[in-house]
């Protein structure tokens, strides 16, 4: 039978970058783990487990903090690891926030391909969902139920002609990998104005995200994908259930849903306990070698 076993890099990997909000250039190292250390973030020698119990901000990315220290906009890494199937990693930071590279996680993936995955010794562990669990704000909702694989679904309703309203399911097959992987982050210019009064986006431009002006797509590329942005969604989606520390097996679908709902999805999991986390060996009727990009 085979069991997936834990993952780490082969070697160290430096990737160097902006801040997409932050607008800060920023040096990142990911160092391997070893068995049973998990995802942990290195500030200024602070240690941040990259674990829902540290997650203390959502506006329009995820934020790590420890002891006064934190990490931004952790998603798209975060996503990147569960696709390559890295279970324990150091990731060691010299800024507030991950770099955005273009504003998805193929970079990301790219560079951990590159430098090898290394294959540890102890089985892998997964959260496997035992019950369904709704979480709700206004009309959106994110809901998780029992299944054999992982899916992610995300459905987006927009008054925008190409955003519009779409669906899209992650199902762990090779091309939906690709496509989630590829998807940028996006927003309208009518936002930006705000988002930088806020602080925001300030490392935000056509390099690293998708800017729409009304229907139009204002990058000179145009977009990856006709239906990019659900996509990107669903990659935002997948890197915040990596915060709760181990890949999951089930079925979510988000209506609607950011990252704040994420992590009120990944809290509520966790205070209902509907998952038991199971090594690879004692779950039946998985394609582990599916699981993984
Ligand atoms: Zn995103």
């Amino acid at each position: 039978m085979y069991c997936a076993k834990q993952r780490t890099v082969k070697r160290e990997i430096e990737i160097k970058g902006i801040g997409l909000h932050s607008g800060q250039p920023v040096k990142m190292k990911l160092i391997p783990a070893t068995d049973h250390e998990g995802i942990n973030f290195v500030r200024d020698g602070v240690v941040i487990p990259a674990n829902i119990e540290y997650a203390t901000a959502f506006d329009f990315s995820t934020t790590l903090s420890k002891d006064g220290k934190q990490v931004r906009t952790v998603e798209h890494l975060m996503a990147a690891l569960y696709f390559t199937g890295i279970d324990n990693l150091y990731v060691e930071i010299d800024a507030e926030e991950v770099p955005i590279l273009d504003g998805s996680a193929i970079e990301f993936i790219r560079k951990i391909r590159e430098a090898g995955i290394h294959t540890l010794r102890e089985e892998k562990i997964y959260a496997v969902i035992t019950e369904e669990v709704v979480v709700k704000d206004g009309d959106k909702f994110i809901s998780g139920a029992p299944s054999d694989t992982f899916t992610a679904t995300y459905h987006a309703r927009y008054n925008n002609r190409v955003i519009g309203d779409k669906k899209y399911t992650y199902s762990c097959m090779k091309e939906d990998f690709e496509n989630v992987a590829m998807a940028r982050t996006y927003c309208f210019l009518e936002e930006v104005e705000m988002l930088q009064k806020m602080g925001l986006a300030k490392g935000g431009s056509l390099e690293n995200a998708v800017v729409f002006e009304g229907d139009t797509v204002l990058n000179p590329e145009g977009l990856r994908f006709e239906d990019e942005p659900v996509k990107h969604k669903v990659l935002d989606l997948i890197g915040d259930l990596y915060l709760l520390g181990f890949p999951l097996i089930g079925s979510v679908y988000s209506f609607k849903g950011g990252h704040r709902l994420n992590a009120a999805f990944v809290r509520e999991l966790l205070s209902r306990k509907a998952f038991e986390l199971k090594y690879s060996s004692q779950i039946d009727r998985v394609d582990f070698k599916r699981l993984v990009a």
